[in-house]
């Protein structure tokens, strides 16, 4: 697939960055705004770098990475390797995925491939347009390739990415020869890769749970993009991924759409009445964890993670009664728009001081950045945290806070 690579040495960036500049107008957005004069050169560069090694071969990555041990065993054991990270686009969505692989091969005729070798041929898998198993299975197509070995076992654990429907958690793997029969060698498998099942596959996704078939916006960022990959040679696997790209454009940046704003339903004052004042006076913490999908705004590419939001209030049952009926709401209403995290935690922030009534108020909210797990290993278990705080900030906010986070991390 000769995807925005070749269109960038051909010159046709420009082209390609006019697209993306129509496709933000189609959206609802301006394209002279600030935090999105430089998107069109940033998404047609992540593009480049999610499909960089769609033209690779097995033997293109391994180069001379095969050596011969030394020794007198022609069956000399087992190597294994955890937790290789990648991202990767969804043939059938054109939404990333990411997660990680663990490789496992017998070795056979005592040729040992490079350990930095399988991490590339991982790589290279997932740096192009294709679906979870098919990633799984080519990786372990081209390790029996080179190594020779009959018994290759590769897992994959991968979080899928849509603005319409929760994020799935998907496992694939792919198992071959005497791993796929004898006991003994599935028992030596599990005990590598500390698998706690080692044939488990599970490729449940949620239905979605919107229907657009007849919005007309859709149709129309449909059109921007295919306007996009168009312009720029690139040669899709199907129509129907675009379709499907373009409701999650659609519902990505729903937030933004007016008539989707969030109403905010203020608490009232607390009852101050003098037999009630000494209840009143006391405060303490009210809190809640938020899961989120946001967009970044200069790569349009997904973030995800959680926002914990605490107060100190007087009130705590008429502010828990605001966090589900108000704050949720909201938070799901400003992820929906093209983002960065430092403004959607600070909006956050903003609303939850519209709707509760408190001097004091703490929003952390931590996520993972496809834009960063995209671009080449290092960064694929950064988690960014950012803070807002609104008045004085009391200990047992700050604990709690720390305490909801360290349960309910990102990674
Ligand atoms: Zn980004």
């Amino acid at each position: 697939m000769t995807i925005f690579l070749a269109a960038a040495m051909n010159g046709y960036v420009d082209e390609g960055h006019e697209a993306v500049r129509e496709l933000l107008t189609t959206l609802g957005e301006d394209p002279r705004r600030q935090g999105l004069v430089d998107t069109p050169r940033r998404v047609v560069e992540a593009w480049k770098e999610l499909t960089s090694c769609s033209q690779e071969t097995p033997e293109n990555v391994v180069g001379n990475g095969v050596f011969e041990l030394e020794t007198t065993d022609a069956q000399a054991g087992l190597v294994s390797l955890r937790e290789i990270p990648f991202a990767c686009v969804s043939v059938d969505t054109l939404m990333p995925f990411h997660g990680n692989c663990h490789v496992a091969y017998k070795i056979a005729q005592k040729k040992i491939l490079g350990l930095s070798k399988v991490a590339r041929i991982v790589r290279s898998a997932s740096k192009r347009i294709q679906s979870q198993q098919q990633l799984t299975d080519m990786v372990a197509e081209a390790i029996l390739k080179v190594t020779g070995s009959k018994e290759v076992a590769v897992f994959v654990t991968a979080t899928h990415i849509y603005y319409d429907r929760p994020l799935a958690s998907v496992k694939t793997s792919r198992l071959t020869g005497k791993f796929t029969t004898s006991k003994q060698e599935i028992q030596d498998l599990q005990l590598v890769l500390q698998l706690d099942d080692a044939s488990e596959s599970d490729l449940q996704i949620e239905g979605c749970r919107h229907s657009l078939q007849s919005d007309p916006l859709v149709e129309r960022v449909r059109h921007s993009l295919s306007s996009l990959f168009g312009r720029m040679r690139c040669t899709l696997p199907n129509q129907t991924s675009v379709y499907e790209y373009s409701r999650q454009m659609y519902w990505a940046t729903v937030g933004s759409r007016d008539a989707f704003a969030p109403s905010v339903q203020t608490m009232q004052e607390p009852d101050s009445s003098d037999e009630e004042n000494d209840r009143s006076s006391r405060t303490s913490v009210v809190s809640c964890v938020v899961e989120f999908v946001s967009t970044c705004e200069h790569h349009l590419l997904p973030f995800h993670g959680q926002v914990f939001i605490g107060c100190c209030t007087r009130d705590p049952v008429a502010a828990r009664c605001c966090l589900s009926r108000s704050i949720r709401p909201g938070i799901a209403s400003i992820a929906s728009r093209l983002q960065v995290q430092e403004q959607l935690t600070n909006q956050i922030a903003d609303h939850a001081m519209s709707a509760l009534n408190t001097d004091s108020l703490l929003v952390i909210c931590e996520a993972v950045h496809l834009c960063m797990i995209a671009r080449g290993p290092g960064t694929h278990h950064t988690v960014t945290r950012t803070m807002c705080k609104r008045g004085e900030i009391s200990k047992e906010l700050r604990d709690n806070g720390i305490a909801a986070l360290r349960r309910t991390s990102t990674h």
